[in-house]
């Protein structure tokens, strides 16, 4: 269950993200995976082939990475962006394609599309120091400082990072209600940072 993931009659709709939630996250520095708060240090997000691939060049030449591009895609835990690295079909594996169990939105994801890889790179699992956000019609992340650039060819390669970044990991503590099951409370909350 993603805390993005919006609701109506007691079912997720897997199939689109919520604008609402994805800025209640924004605004609250929220994990957009789990709803639990991120914390101070920096936040992580899975970038596609393309951007990986770039990532790795710019890397390779000894060059600071600048993100000027925004992106659609929120921010969330180094354990839980991991996880969606090696759970979500999509992210996890070239071949993936993107169907109405996806699990990450990106505005340059299109359903049915294959994921294909880069340079070998099928995505990357990214750290950043920063984010900014504007909300156009959708939520418009922009992130700065390029901390940690984990690639991979298949999400199953970060396993044992995973599991090491959950033994890592303060105790759990819960996702707000306004990001579970009740879309109004998540609307109401929204039209407050809106
Ligand atoms: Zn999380």
């Amino acid at each position: 269950m993603l805390a993005i993931t919006p609701w109506s009659n007691g079912t997720p709709d897997f199939a689109v993200t919520s604008t609402a939630r994805i800025l209640v996250c924004a605004v609250e520095r929220r994990c957009s995976i789990c709803g639990t708060r991120m914390g101070k240090g920096p936040v992580w997000r899975v970038v596609a082939a393309e951007e990986a691939a770039t990532i790795a060049g710019v890397l390779n030449v000894g060059d600071a990475y600048a993100n000027s591009e925004h992106t659609v895609e929120p921010p969330g835990h180094h354990a839980c962006m991991l996880y969606a690295a090696m759970v979500c079909p999509y992210l996890a594996r070239p071949t993936g394609r993107r169907g109405n169990d996806v699990s990450l939105p990106s505005a340059a994801f299109h359903r049915g599309e294959a994921h294909g890889s880069v340079d070998g790179l099928t995505g990357a699992v990214t750290a950043f120091d920063t984010y900014e956000f504007t909300v156009v019609e959708a939520v418009h992340f922009r992130f700065t400082g390029l901390r940690a650039f984990l690639p991979y060819a298949l999400g199953d390669e970060h396993l044992a990072a995973l599991r090491e970044s959950i033994d890592a990991q303060p105790a759990a503590e819960s996702c707000p209600e306004w990001l579970l099951t009740n879309e109004d409370a998540a609307e109401q909350r929204a039209e407050r940072y809106a």
